[in-house]
């Protein structure tokens, strides 16, 4: 009798990791933290530190300021928060999905007035509904506009260039505040030709670093305004403090490790070629979808996504992003069709065939599946894990039409 093949023997290989987020990490990275402590005062690693900030600066395509901070993403949007803006000042936020309302409840909790854009999560905010609110506010109550670049819940993309002439259309002096998370070094991102004024952004995905650094890119003018005196109340977060130093002052220990490991993800990114980089993401996109795409067999709904519910019917698998020009490069979010359960597919994947992918976030838990299509990733990693999802589908039971494989090949050789 053949005896059942134990879970141990089944992960044999590598597992594929296709979770938006940390992303796969490559070995010479890894290697690069790889070393005995140091002494973060020593020229040699002040060198290191100076070449990083140099290189991340090249790559946000900014000549202004920057901050890393050891600590994720979440730390740089309380940075920027507290200071750039005092205890009751408004600021707008345009919905976006799962990580926008985690950025509003950050700003509610420590003292702003955070008046929300809602839109639906499939389409994300109009630009010209910023013009229209920004023109309204003739006293110049709203200090600041808050996006999230790509909404990592919902792979869906706001336009920065369109949403920076909406700011400027409506001749208004809010500050332009970007989540990079899931963008920086997967998408384009130029800090300094979009006119934006902070960009956060984390080391664990596009940047294929470990968790546990973020960084803010800062324009001349809202340094200006957090050195004026203003702001909510900041010690390990003050820009000032950490300004002091060049080319900056970490509170306590510097974080040497990880400033190595993003000295060698970086020197990747820059020999790839920034331009490079963002082509890539588009092709593994457009396989995706490709086969997204073929799975549902035209497959589409009107349905609409808030944060309580998703309203109308899912009748197919489908992309859940429904504006063409927003589709992200860096993740995409799948709806499976009612009454089927995207967990238990993912379980699936997981469990049988060593696949990881994204969860679907608040109201869309169990409903989608998210393919974090990210960072350090070729075209047989692509094909594998579309190949591992479709298996795992037909494993679960979803109805899909099957050959979304043969559709990514066509879209990676078009
Ligand atoms: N913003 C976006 C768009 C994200 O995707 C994430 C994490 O996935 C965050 C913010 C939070 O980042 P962190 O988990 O590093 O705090």
């Amino acid at each position: 009798m053949t005896k059942p093949v134990s879970n141990e023997a089944r992960m044999r290989g590598r597992q594929f990791y296709f979770n938006p987020g940390p992303t796969n990490i490559p070995d010479s990275v890894l290697a690069a933290m790889h070393r005995p402590a140091e002494d973060f005062l020593t020229d040699a690693f002040k060198a290191v530190l100076r070449r990083t900030h140099a290189n991340l600066k090249h790559a946000l395509g900014t000549r202004q300021h920057l901050l890393l901070f050891g600590a994720n993403g979440h730390s740089a949007w309380e940075a920027a928060l507290a200071n750039l803006f005092s205890r009751g000042d408004k600021i707008l936020m345009l919905e976006s999905g799962y990580f926008s309302y985690h950025w509003t409840k950050m700003a509610t909790e420590l003292g702003l007035e955070v008046e929300t854009l809602w839109a639906d999560w499939r389409k994300g905010v109009p630009a010209a509904a910023v013009t229209e609110r920004l023109a309204e506010d003739k006293a110049h109550a709203i200090k600041g506009v808050l996006v999230v670049h790509n909404e990592t819940a919902t792979g869906l993309v706001h336009p920065l260039a369109e949403l920076r002439a909406a700011i400027d259309a409506a001749k208004h002096p809010a500050l332009f505040l970007v989540d990079t998370i899931s963008s920086f070094a997967s998408m384009e991102f130029r800090f300094d030709e979009l006119g934006v004024d902070v960009a956060v952004g984390g080391s664990q995905k596009g940047l294929m670093m470990i968790t546990g650094l973020s960084f803010t890119a800062i324009s001349q003018r809202a340094m200006e305004i957090a050195q004026s005196g203003g702001g909510l109340r900041r010690s390990f977060f003050d820009w000032r403090a950490m300004m002091t130093v060049e080319p900056q002052r970490f509170p306590g220990t510097s974080p040497v490790h990880l400033i190595h490991g993003l000295d060698e993800a970086l020197r990747l990114l820059l020999e790839e070629g920034m331009d490079n980089v963002v082509a890539r993401h588009g092709r593994f996109a457009d396989a995706a979808r490709a086969a997204i795409r073929h799975w549902g067999d035209g497959a589409a709904s009107d349905a609409r996504i808030s944060w309580d519910s998703v309203e109308g019917e899912i009748d197919g698998i489908q992309i859940l992003c429904t504006d063409p020009d927003r589709l992200s490069d860096s993740v995409t979010a799948v709806f499976v069709p009612d009454g089927h359960d995207a967990n238990a597919m993912r379980q699936i994947a997981l469990d049988r065939y060593n696949l990881s992918l994204g969860q679907g976030l608040g109201p869309l838990a169990g409903r989608a599946f998210r393919i974090g299509h990210l960072g350090d990733m070729n075209e047989p990693m692509m094909l594998g894990a579309l190949a591992t999802i479709e298996l795992a589908l037909k494993a679960s039971g979803i109805p899909h039409k099957s050959g979304g494989v043969d559709a990514a090949i066509a879209a990676l050789s078009a």
